[in-house]
């Protein structure tokens, strides 16, 4: 198998490399292979823009020294999916097995080099990769589709065991076909296990009104899904990184289950449990007053977000700018096909939304940033195409096994960039969390409005699921994910649900930064002390004057405090990444973010 390309992500010739095709080398293999993959790429045929050492070397970037003869190296772009990260091609291997990836790290440990995993780069935050970094930057991208095994460990409770590199989709896949599923997921299917895990990926789930949760399953984030898992680290005694298990028991499997870009996993074992039948349902005419109405001034028939949960306990509502009604989804357990609905056999059934070259991204872009004013039309429009999607698709009512309902966005949707944040709450409080948002946005794009500006053209996201408890993974003495979004708070286990909020925009949206800066802001004081602000880790957050994960308070104060529990004597936060510090004290695991974020003490 060869390893990943870059998924569908069209790489753009990056600058650097241009330059160095005209200046460097005229007329050589090397250019022309450039060439043609940037042209290739831009015409969406062929996604891998990859260069081998003989290809990529130049005097500029030279392959490192010393690297294992037995891992092949070569150069390779990396665009992230939104394409606001896009570097030059970076030195690059595709190690075939965990023992490659801990000759790479110990290689790079000794060459002052950095090591990056790769997934498949559908990250908003610059985890892996700044802009900026090249050739020379001393950083080594790791490929981590060879570690793609995949089998079943135990059945009762069941067991999956993935190499971190498996995707999302064939992981749910294999558990399928076993009888086996997940309560929520995140909507892509084209993500890694290790891409997921490292970000706490989630996707929207809380129990319905009488609801019990089923054995195998959470309501919390897949990363607390995990039994154990195998990670490289550093081995004091022997000088040396290594492969290392660790149990869900073990006090040092905390920070790595969700460990934000500062570890390098290689297989995970994963709880999951009897897979179970959904319906989907989308709603399109309950008018968003009602839909995220004050909690005091909704009666008992209104239908708030709030009543779809207690019917359902799962639920989405895609907000798009400047509309008065939302497409909102909802998902019932449904053992049997009610007479309304479609069956489904697959994944990724909102065909409408689903499959926009890259092409529509690139003329809803140009169209809004010479007329941004045609912003309030463009969210009409957008609701219009999705009721005239959902009729044409006879997607309104669907039903079908977990997996097929659970994956419903594919990377050809419209590339937008989003902030990100877990507001923890008491389920009780899930409506007022709400309801306060949405007037909050709708004042704060109308006040721009007025101004002639439209910072945010695309929708609000809004989902609900449970924290991570540690006691859904049904094993006795298992451990937080101690850097999760959604780790309770010991001091506050009142708070017992996270609203997920995302606001999303057309990458480059002029004054979106100071927009979104705002909306931080104002949700750190507004949730304050009635509920908990934490950052989603792959989205925005952090916003300074200028760009996102810049703000210093957000890295010194915000996300650590949010980490420690009243009378504790240290957040976390601080506990959890002391911990990673000590499992990789050389640094090796880390990208100028990550460094911000956990720096050395
Ligand atoms: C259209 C779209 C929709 C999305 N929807 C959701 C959603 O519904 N819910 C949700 O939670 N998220 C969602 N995301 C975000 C996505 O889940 C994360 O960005 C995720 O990290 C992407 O995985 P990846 O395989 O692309 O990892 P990458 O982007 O390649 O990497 C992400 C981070 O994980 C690290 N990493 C990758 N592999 C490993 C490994 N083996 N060991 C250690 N670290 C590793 C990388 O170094 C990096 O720091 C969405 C993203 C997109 C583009």
């Amino acid at each position: 198998m060869s390893p990943r390309s870059g998924g569908y992500n069209s790489v753009e010739m990056p600058k650097g490399a241009r330059e160095e095709v005209r200046v460097g080398t005229p007329l050589t293999r090397r250019a022309l292979i450039e060439r043609g993959a940037a042209l290739a790429a831009a015409a969406g045929l062929a996604p891998a823009f990859r260069l081998s050492p003989a290809d990529a070397a130049t005097r500029r970037c030279r392959p490192p020294r010393g690297f294992p003869r037995s891992v092949e190296i070569y150069r390779q772009g990396f665009v992230n999916w939104a394409q606001e990260i896009v570097v030059e091609p970076l030195w690059s291997c595709s190690p075939r097995n965990a023992r490659e990836v801990v000759k790479v790290v110990n290689w790079a440990a000794r060459a002052g080099y950095r090591v990056r995993p790769r997934g498949r780069m559908h990250g908003w935050s610059p985890l892996s990769v700044n802009p900026g970094a090249n050739c020379r930057s001393k950083v080594i991208m790791v490929d981590t589709s060879h570690l793609d095994g995949l089998s079943l460990r135990a059945r009762n409770p069941a067991v999956i065991r993935a190499g971190a590199g498996v995707l999302m989709e064939r992981f749910l896949e294999f558990a399928e076909r076993r009888g086996y599923g997940v309560t929520a997921a995140p909507a892509p299917g084209d993500i890694t296990i290790g891409g997921a895990l490292a970000i706490d990926a989630h996707g929207t789930a809380i129990p319905a009104d009488g609801e019990k949760r089923r054995p195998g399953h959470t309501f919390g984030s897949l990363s607390n899904l995990v039994v154990a898992l195998t990670a490289v680290v550093w081995n004091r005694r022997r000088s040396r990184y290594e492969l290392r298990r660790f149990e869900r028991t073990d006090r040092e499997i905390g920070p790595l289950l969700t460990h934000v870009g500062r570890g390098f996993v290689t297989s995970v074992d994963m709880r999951v449990g009897r897979n179970y039948n959904l319906r989907c349902e989308s709603i399109t005419d309950v008018p968003v007053d009602e839909l995220f109405a004050a909690p005091g001034s909704a009666g008992p028939t209104t239908q708030t977000f709030d009543s779809y949960l207690r019917r359902s306990g799962r639920a989405e509502a895609i907000w798009y700018p400047f509309t008065t009604e939302a497409w909102l989804k909802v998902w019932t357990v449904t053992p049997e096909k009610p007479a309304s609905s479609r069956r489904v056999t697959g994944p990724y059934n909102y065909a409408f939304s689903d499959n926009l070259p890259i092409e529509v991204t690139e003329a809803t872009r140009k169209m809004l940033f010479e007329q941004p004013e045609l912003t309030p039309s463009f969210g009409n429009i957008q609701l219009t195409t999705t009721r005239s999607g959902l009729e044409t698709g006879e997607a309104a009512d669907l039903w079908g096994k977990s997996k097929d309902l659970l994956l419903y966005v594919k990377p050809s949707t419209i590339r937008v960039t989003a902030n990100g944040y877990a507001v923890h709450c008491r389920r009780r409080d899930v409506q007022r969390v709400i309801s306060e948002f949405a007037s909050y946005h709708r004042r704060h794009l109308d006040e721009y409005r007025a101004r002639g500006s439209f910072p945010s053209n695309m929708p609000v996201e809004i989902r609900v699921t449970g924290l991570d408890h540690p006691s859904e993974v049904g094993i006795r003495g298992a451990r937080p994910v101690a850097l999760s979004a959604i780790r309770p708070r010991p001091d506050h286990p009142e708070w017992n649900v996270a609203v997920w909020f995302d606001i999303l925009t057309i990458p480059g949206t002029r004054d979106a930064v100071r927009f979104y800066r705002e909306t931080e802001n104002w949700m750190y004081r507004n949730y304050s002390p009635y509920a908990l602000v934490r950052p989603e880790w792959s989205k925005g957050w952090g916003y300074g004057r200028d760009a996102a994960w810049d703000d210093q308070a957000m890295f010194r104060k915000r996300i650590p405090r949010s980490y420690k529990a009243k009378r504790a004597r240290k957040s976390a936060w601080k506990a959890g990444t002391a911990i990673l510090e000590r499992q990789d004290p050389h640094r090796v695991f880390t990208s100028p973010l990550v460094r911000r974020l956990m720096p050395r003490r």
